[in-house]
């Protein structure tokens, strides 16, 4: 198989899935953790419904969309299907948040406390817990939305509030490095504030996930503990057009 490290393929879906997820256990049995502790999010934005279908077949059962209305009609498409779940990972905007919550088994990129109140509203509505990541924006990005790390810490106990929210854990969205070595500062500080709060009790807040690593960092990500890598070029090639993974959806 023929998957170059930058991310350039000259194969199919089928093959590069089957790559990464061999990749995925090969890093995970390398550092000594358990390859089912780390899960494949394919990241699909602009992707087509019919290559979403070939990564299914491949073994892919979580799609991460960034964007409502493109992920709509994909899963029209693809209906339901065994052991199939949608996350959302893109930033969310507080008119959609009705359309969002209850229709996806994971939000990965809550961004302030005023966000999660609302969420909590509408799920508290629903009559459900949704789960839910807090976006830290680790490199204090101004193009990226999401908690710093300070906020996360000082803001725990109010974000432990919200009874119809399950704070599973955090994502990140790192700063652009050539040299994905580069990145991995921020992972271990993502890590370490993700165990800090993990060693608290709280009502409603897991701590147990980290979301970070996409197709040129993943492996170190693993290294430094993600739970979920989110993937897309890696698996799809290169998007139709630029889109910045922050798009608001
Ligand atoms: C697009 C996207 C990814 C995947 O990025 P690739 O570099 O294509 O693997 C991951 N996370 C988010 C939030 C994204 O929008």
């Amino acid at each position: 198989m023929l998957l170059l490290k930058d991310g350039h393929v000259s194969d199919s879906i089928t093959h590069r899935i089957q790559f990464i997820q061999e990749n995925i256990r090969q890093v995970a049995i390398r550092i000594g953790r358990e390859p089912s502790g780390i899960r494949l999010v394919a990241a699909t934005k602009t992707i087509a419904a019919v290559n979403l279908e070939e990564a299914y077949r491949a073994g892919v059962r979580i799609f991460g969309e960034n964007r409502l209305q493109e992920a709509q009609e994909k899963r029209q498409v693809l209906g339901a299907r065994d052991g199939l779940v949608w996350h959302f990972i893109g930033r969310m905007q507080r008119r959609k948040l009705k359309d969002l919550v209850g229709n996806y088994s994971l939000l990965h990129s809550v961004e302030s406390l005023e966000q999660a109140e609302s969420i909590n509203a509408v799920a508290g509505k629903l009559g459900i817990q949704q789960p839910v990541l807090l976006e830290v924006n680790v490199g204090e990005e101004a193009s990226k939305g999401g908690f710093t790390s300070q906020e996360v810490e000082a803001g725990i106990e109010d974000l432990d509030r919200f009874p119809h929210l399950e704070i599973q854990g955090i994502m990140t969205l790192p700063p652009w490095m050539e040299n994905p070595e580069d990145v991995r500062p921020y992972f271990t500080q993502v890590r370490r504030l993700r165990d800090r709060l993990a060693q608290q009790t709280w009502r409603y807040v897991r701590m147990t996930e980290l979301s970070m690593g996409m197709s040129h960092d993943y492996e170190i990500a693993i290294e430094e503990g993600a739970t979920m890598v989110r993937i897309g070029t890696a698996i799809f090639g290169s998007r139709r057009k630029a889109v910045s993974p922050d798009t608001v959806g």
